[in-house]
């Protein structure tokens, strides 16, 4: 509210400037005229300082008190980017010291989002790295040829790709130990083969 009020203060600055700037303009007119000529009713606003031409959409100056305000919620002090939203920090940043690096990179590279459904990574997510082109059908083990998925696109993605069986035949031929990440008490769960 602060903020609103203080808008409205500079606002009616600008109106006092605007009047003053008109009056000067056309010394031989008097108020009334100056103000027909400058400010008009837009929209359900009066005194909105426009453009007055026939057949053209004004062009209005915008007041500050029209401008929505927007808060910032500050990083508290004792918390750390690392703390809490480690999917967000990890899309943004490319890397977490919590998140391998493979995760993470696929995280920035999809803007957090799963490439399956389209959908935001939420922080309790399972999230599992899948072979975009199958290794069954000639598809390499290299960076781009990896996406992100959350487990249940991944078991919706695999079971019509084409790979053999299960989602451990397409992460890799044999089968390899599983990595995990898990911290549940902060509600983030991460595991990926
Ligand atoms: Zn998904």
């Amino acid at each position: 509210m602060v903020s609103k009020v203080a808008y409205s203060d500079i606002d009616d600055l600008t109106y006092q400037k605007l009047r003053a700037w008109a009056k000067r303009r056309h010394p031989k007119k008097n108020g009334e005229w100056v103000s027909k000529r400058y400010w008009q009713s837009i929209g359900g606003d009066n005194w909105v300082f426009a453009t007055r031409k026939e057949g053209l959409t004004p062009l209005r100056l915008i007041n500050h008190a029209n401008t929505p305000i927007v808060r910032h919620v500050k990083v508290k002090g004792e918390s750390s980017p690392y703390d809490g939203n480690l999917v967000y920090w990890s899309s943004r940043m490319g890397k977490n010291p919590e998140m391998p690096t493979r995760v993470a990179l696929l995280l920035k590279r999809q803007k957090g989002k799963c490439t399956h459904c389209g959908l935001f990574f939420r922080e309790n997510d399972v999230m599992e790295v899948d072979h975009t082109i199958p290794k069954s059908k000639g598809g390499k083990d290299e960076y781009k040829n990896l996406q992100l998925l959350h487990r249940h696109c991944h078991d919706t993605k695999t079971a019509n790709d084409g790979s053999p069986g299960t989602k451990s035949g397409c992460n890799s031929a044999e089968p390899k130990p599983t990595r995990k990440l898990e911290k549940v008490a902060d509600k983030w769960v991460m595991r990926y083969a």
